[in-house]
Order: structure tokens, then C-alpha cells, then sequence
């Protein structure tokens, strides 16, 4: 094993080096506690940090590993994206709206990662209710980036992934909707991955736009990616759209040896709004393919550009329904002092939203009302059907396809809070994947002006094992995903 800090090893050595009791659990989470403890506040990559309940877990996972019933997770340090409700911890979706709320229950993903063994170190910050493309739309204040911490870390995901990318604990989970893991795990140099809609459960992970919603990982590596999703996939009767197709052993698939795959690279995604350094990386890792001895390609995704106007449709369509729910009657956020229910109602959700969780809900009710529907939504629907297709078309030929996570490097905290279209374009290239179900993941494939891009690598419903793979296999013979931000080593 490489001689690396222990917060630089990849869960996958992490696991070795636990399974050969050359550190324990209890060590483990100590020293991420720590590093926590001194670097977060720089961050603020936490929302919640469960330290008490960590070093239990992780008393728990040495004796299970002493017992001889651990898993390949027990004893292995992760945090959790606060919208995954957690048992009798504060779940708040980033919201002043759910700031006072307890989960009663474990999201599924959560119990199935507890019951593995892992230890959960806390809960990260995220955009408020996953909306947003630079972790500043929270309501506990901005995400740094560890690689400039003057810098955004992407959103929505971004807690996790500055939370990973420094160090403060070896993998995380998160969610994506439109590019929620994928876009922060390019602007952190992090291994990135949405499984399949439906491929993880969904159950008590707080929904935005339910028919785009999937939970996923980051990490440092692929085999990490597989590690995790592993165990997180599968059906879950408690989420009548989660899959019932058996999870294949990505851990074991993706060490199998290489195939000559068909790589398609849709032209238009290198186009104007693309960096030109970004795209040289991009350009420059299909090189890499190339000499693995895949085959590039490229294909036509002709309806793709409509992908963020139809996506601005459905989403907040999507999340103007979803977001109902909060009344302040049940649980969350309650307004003192209304003299009607109305006023009740009201008050209560002007004071628990924020400004960008107040514009989809008057998006997704305007585009929802009557005489609007038809014009909006339903035009939405059908133009989301012409991109999946195209996608379908695409595959017909090529094994995988690629191109750029994100048209930038991260850019400055403030930059682009003030123009909500121009933060949007953000996730001009994620959102495509999320609209036609696939599964997709953002790997590092270099640096411009020394920040971190991805490669966004997208394959048919229901291979995550091919699209691990070729992330492995790239990170065989690379190493920008070993790159840690100095500060942070
Ligand atoms: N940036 C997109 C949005 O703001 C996607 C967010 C996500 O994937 N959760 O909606």
C-alpha cells in the first residue's frame, strides 16, 4: 500500500488496511473527528457532526470485525448529505424550514449502510433542498472549496465533496437531480457517481423532483464508488420506483480485464460556453481511452440543448408539489402569532424558504396551473422524451459516452448568485443523464489554473458496472484522482 495520511487513502485501502488490523475503526474516526474538529470551520462542510455516536459505531465495528462478521464497510468512516433522514438526528435539507427537525427513521440507504457497518461521522451541508449548482443557496451559509476556499466546492452535493476532497472523512453520499454529485465532484477533483434512477432507494431521502431524484456517492476513486454502491443499490419496498434487477458485483466487475469499448462524444458539448482548457483535459483523457484501446466516436444528441429549459420545467414542477408538504402543522419550521390559518400558512413558509426554493415553487406552480400546463409542462414532457431518445439512439453504437461534468472550473462564491439563468447553465451537461435515467459519474481528468475538472463518462440504464469499470480502469493508469488540495494533505 502506498505510504499516504490516512485521510488520503481510498476507502477501498482503508478497508484493507482495517481488515488487516493495521489501524482500527475507533483510530479511524478519531482522526477524522479531528480533522473535523480543526477544519471545518473553514469550510463548513457540516451541517450536523456526530461525534458521540461515531466513536459507538466505530467501538461497534471493531468488535464486529473482532467477531469475524465484518463486512468490507465495517469500520469505515463516511458522512451522510443532510437530506437522507438519520434516526434521532437533526435532518434539515439544508432549510431553516426543516432546521428544527428530528428524523424519526433511517433513509433506506442509510439503514442498509448502517447495518453494513459503516460509521457515520456527521451530516454535510447542501444547497437548500438540493437546489442549486454552488452550495450557496443554504440556509447554514456557503460551502468552501478546500482546493480555494474563495472558491465554490459545486452544488448541491457540495458538503460531501468538500467534505471528502479535505480529508474530513474517506467517502460520502449525495444526491443528483441535475447534476448534484457529478458537478461538485468535478470542481473538487472527487470520483463522482448517479447510479440509474431507481437503482438506489429513494425512501427517506427528502425529494425535490421525484422523477429525476437518485442517490449516489463521492469518493476518491471508482473501486470506492463500487464499494459503496454495492451495498446501497437494490430494491426497497418502501419505494415503488426503485428497481428490482438484481445488483451485479461491481467490486468484482470492475477488476475484470478491460474490453475494447466504443466511446461516443457528443460534439455540441464542446461548444462555446465550454472552457477551453477544460475541454484540452477532456479531449486529452479520451486520449487516454484511446490508448487503452477504446474506440472514439461521435454521436449526435440533437435535442440535448433543450436539456436545461426542460429540466427548469419539470423540476420545479416537480418540487412545487413535493414542497407542499411543509405547513408547518406536522414537523419543521412554524410561524408564531398568524391570526388565521391562511396567514399561518403563509408566514410560515415565507419565513422557512429561502430565495431560491421560493422561485421553483412559483415556477413549478405557474407552469402547473391551468391554461399554462399544456404550453409548459406538458411541451417539457415530450421534449424530455426526444432527449432520452436521442440517447437510446446514441447507444445503439458506442458502449459509453463522454464528455465534460461542467463547462468551468469552480468559480468565485458571489459570482454568479445574482443571475439565476447564468447559475442554471451550470449543469448544461449532467442534466441530459438525469432526464433520460441513466447512470453516470464525473471522474478528474485534470486541472485548469490549478482547479480541478472532470470527465463526464454516461452509459445505458443499468450499467453502472461497464461505466465503473472504465472509471477504474482510467484511474489505473492516472493519477489525478490521488491529487489532494496542499492545504488539505
Ligand atoms: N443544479 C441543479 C438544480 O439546481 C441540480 C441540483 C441537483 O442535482 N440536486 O436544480
Amino acid at each position: 500500500m502506498l505510504k499516504r495520511a490516512m485521510h488520503e487513502k481510498t476507502l477501498t485501502e482503508l478497508s484493507d488496511a482495517l481488515a488487516a488490523k493495521q489501524i482500527s475503526a475507533r483510530e479511524l474516526t478519531e482522526h477524522y473527528l479531528g480533522r473535523i474538529e480543526q477544519l471545518d470551520a473553514d469550510l463548513n462542510a457540516f451541517v450536523t457532526v456526530t461525534a458521540e455516536q461515531a466513536l459507538a459505531q466505530a467501538n461497534a465495528a471493531d468488535e464486529r470485525r473482532a467477531g469475524g462478521t465484518a463486512t468490507a464497510l465495517t469500520g469505515i468512516p463516511i458522512a451522510h448529505k443532510d437530506i437522507f433522514c438519520t434516526t434521532g438526528i437533526k435532518t434539515s435539507c439544508g432549510s431553516r424550514m426543516l432546521d428544527n427537525f428530528v428524523s424519526p427513521y433511517n433513509a433506506s440507504i442509510v439503514a442498509k449502510l448502517e447495518d453494513a457497518g459503516v460509521v457515520m461521522l456527521g451530516k454535510t451541508n447542501m444547497d437548500e433542498f438540493a437546489m442549486g449548482s454552488s452550495n450557496e443557496t443554504s440556509f447554514y451559509g456557503p460551502v468552501r472549496n478546500p482546493w480555494d476556499l474563495e472558491r465554490v466546492p459545486g452544488g448541491s452535493s457540495g458538503g460531501s465533496a468538500a467534505a471528502v476532497a479535505a480529508g474530513l472523512c474517506g467517502g460520502a453520499t449525495g444526491t443528483d437531480t441535475g447534476g448534484s454529485i457529478r458537478q461538485p465532484a468535478a470542481l473538487t477533483g472527487l470520483t463522482g457517481l448517479k447510479p440509474t434512477y431507481g437503482r438506489a432507494s429513494r425512501y427517506g431521502m427528502i425529494a425535490f423532483a421525484s422523477s429525476l431524484d437518485q442517490a449516489g456517492t463521492l469518493t476518491r476513486s471508482a473501486a470506492d464508488a463500487a464499494l459503496l454502491m454495492q451495498t446501497m443499490a437494490g430494491f426497497d419496498a418502501n419505494d415503488s420506483t426503485s428497481l428490482a434487477d438484481p445488483v451485479p458485483d461491481y467490486v468484482t466487475e470492475i477488476e475484470s480485464p478491460w474490453e475494447k469499448l466504443r466511446i461516443g462524444v457528443p460534439e455540441n458539448f464542446f461548444d462555446d460556453g465550454l472552457d477551453a482548457e477544460n475541454a484540452a483535459a477532456v479531449r486529452a483523457s479520451l486520449d487516454v481511452f484511446e490508448k487503452l484501446g477504446a474506440t472514439i466516436k461521435s454521436v449526435q444528441l440533437e435535442h440535448v440543448h433543450l436539456s436545461v429549459p426542460v429540466y427548469y420545467v419539470v423540476a420545479p414542477a416537480e418540487a412545487s408539489s413535493n414542497l407542499s408538504r411543509y405547513d408547518g402543522v406536522r414537523f419543521g419550521h412554524r410561524a408564531e402569532g398568524a391570526d388565521d390559518l391562511i396567514e399561518f400558512y403563509m408566514r410560515t413558509r415565507a419565513e422557512g424558504f429561502g430565495a431560491e426554493v421560493k422561485r421553483r415553487i412559483l415556477t413549478g406552480t405557474y407552469v402547473l396551473s391551468a391554461g399554462y400546463y399544456d404550453a409548459y409542462y406538458l411541451q417539457a414532457q415530450k421534449a424530455r422524451q426526444l432527449i432520452a431518445e436521442d440517447f437510446k439512439r446514441a447507444f445503439a453504437d458506442v458502449d459509453l459516452i463522454a464528455g465534460p461534468t461542467t463547462p468551468t472550473p469552480a468559480f468565485p462564491i458571489g459570482q454568479k448568485v445574482g443571475d439565476p439563468i447564468e447559475m442554471y447553465l451550470n449543469d448544461i451537461y449532467t442534466i441530459g443523464a438525469n432526464l433520460a435515467g441513466l447512470p453516470a459519474m464525473s471522474i478528474p481528468c485534470g486541472f485548469v489554473s490549478g482547479l480541478p475538472v472532470g470527465l463526464q463518462l454516461i452509459a445505458p440504464h443499468l450499467a453502472e458496472g461497464r461505466l465503473l469499470k472504465a472509471a477504474h480502469h482510467f484511474q489505473l493508469h492516472t493519477d489525478w484522482h490521488r491529487q489532494v488540495p496542499e492545504a488539505y494533505a
